[in-house]
């Protein structure tokens, strides 16, 4: 058994676990592989960018009328987990995919809809979310980088940083300022990345080198009017929508790279003799893996809840800030962990778990921190007026 319920979880419908497990059978065969390969050369390999997009993956939230799987929520969080667990930096590409697609299917128009969803189903488009300024990253609804009107057009000026995939997407969803008038005033535009006045600069990182997070730059980029999405000064509340969604797929994304990291070192666990017995023969090694296995299962119920609620219609805020808060953090110290059990391999570049601890404290930022999420959970918990 490993900490990876998906790969045999008996509480899903027997179609869906067919379809995880060729995911968990892909994941292991296709993408695993340069999981630390992408590290070393801070790019994603082409070809596995094109095994995933025909697998399906990116197109997971899109309808089957613009050539996606019309998954839902709960089935493309099961498969950004198993993601994860093979490469985790792919897992922000379904994040993206599936963040934007989200978006663009709820508010775009019938022609909008055509236009934009399916290159990025079928892998054509990496698509970016572009909110975080560089005096802006928490505090989102005081952004400044502006847009403004210039007959049908919109003309967009000022620097957006942190971007993930901020190097290579060929689009994205840009939040700008279309008034003064804080969260109220802010609008969603699906802009074209290599249009004339784009410009951007790579972050070198502490992990997620191959996702190439970068500011970009817009230089009186001119957009057209037919690519607002949805309502002028309505962007805010369609972002923040779209973290509820992602921020469930995020945290099973760390607990995917948790559960591989924790199913490592049980291996090394029942491989490894010291003092003439297998190291699990210990208390003091087996005891911390059971308290990370069950942690890991427990987080995971948690965004799956999230999801399930998104799925019906229901609200899932609380569930969803509970779960971007957690599991990173403890997903962090499962993978930090699973390294210290593995002795002196584990800190070398032999094991991926040097790497893996590198990658998830990225997402412990990314999306929203630990102080923000739970700040929104308290609002929610203890009322608006006694919270922080
Ligand atoms: C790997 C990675 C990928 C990312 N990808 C994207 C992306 O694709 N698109 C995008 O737009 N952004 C992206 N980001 C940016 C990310 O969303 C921001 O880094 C994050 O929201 C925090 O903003 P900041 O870095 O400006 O920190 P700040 O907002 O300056 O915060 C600094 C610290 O102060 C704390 N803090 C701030 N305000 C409060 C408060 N009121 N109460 C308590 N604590 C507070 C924060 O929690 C944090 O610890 C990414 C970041 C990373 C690391």
């Amino acid at each position: 058994m490993t900490t990876a319920a998906t790969t045999n979880d008996p509480l899903l419908p027997s179609e869906t676990r067919e379809f995880l497990d060729a995911v968990h059978a892909f994941c292991e065969a296709r993408l695993r592989p340069h999981y630390q390969e992408h590290d070393r050369t801070g790019t994603l390999r082409p070809e596995v960018l094109a095994a995933v997009a025909e697998m399906g993956l990116l197109g997971l939230r899109a309808p089957v009328e613009y050539g996606g799987q019309g998954a839902d929520a709960v089935t493309t969080g099961l498969v950004c987990e198993a993601v994860g667990r093979a490469d985790f930096n792919l897992g922000y590409l379904l994040n993206n995919s599936a963040l934007v697609t989200d978006v663009l299917v709820r508010s775009c128009d019938e022609r909008q809809r055509r236009e934009f969803v399916p290159p990025i189903a079928g892998g054509e488009v990496i698509p970016a979310l572009l909110l975080t300024e560089p005096e802006h990253g928490s505090d989102a609804a005081a952004i400044e980088v502006a847009a403004v009107a210039d007959g049908s057009d919109w003309v967009i000026t000022g620097e957006k940083t942190s971007i993930t995939f901020g190097m290579q997407a060929r689009s994205g969803l840009v939040f700008a300022r279309t008034s003064p008038d804080g969260a109220k005033g802010i609008t969603a535009f699906y802009a074209d990345l290599t249009a004339d006045g784009v410009t951007r600069a790579p972050f070198a990182d502490l992990g997620g080198r191959a996702i190439g997070r970068a500011s970009v730059h817009f230089d009186h980029v001119r957009i057209g009017g037919d690519r607002v999405i949805g309502a002028v000064d309505a962007g805010f509340t369609q972002v923040m929508q779209g973290f509820e969604f992602a921020r469930a797929l995020i945290g099973l994304i760390c607990l995917g790279a948790a559960s591989a990291s924790i199913d490592e070192a049980m291996q090394q666990a029942r491989d490894r003799v010291a003092f003439g017995r297998p190291i699990g023969c210990n208390q003091g090694v087996a005891f911390p893996l059971v308290e990370h296995a069950t942690h890991i299962m427990a987080a995971r119920l948690l965004c799956l809840r999230a999801l399930e609620l998104k799925d019906r219609g229901l609200p899932h805020a609380v569930e969803s800030n509970m779960a971007k808060w957690w599991a990173p953090q403890l997903s962090v110290a499962a993978a930090h962990e699973a390294l210290l059990l593995c002795g002196h391999a584990g800190y070398s570049e032999d094991l991926p778990l040097g790497q893996r601890l590198r990658d998830i404290i990225g997402l412990e930022l990314g999306d929203g921190t630990a102080q923000i999420t739970k700040t929104v959970v308290a609002r929610h918990l203890l009322g608006r007026d006694y919270a922080p």
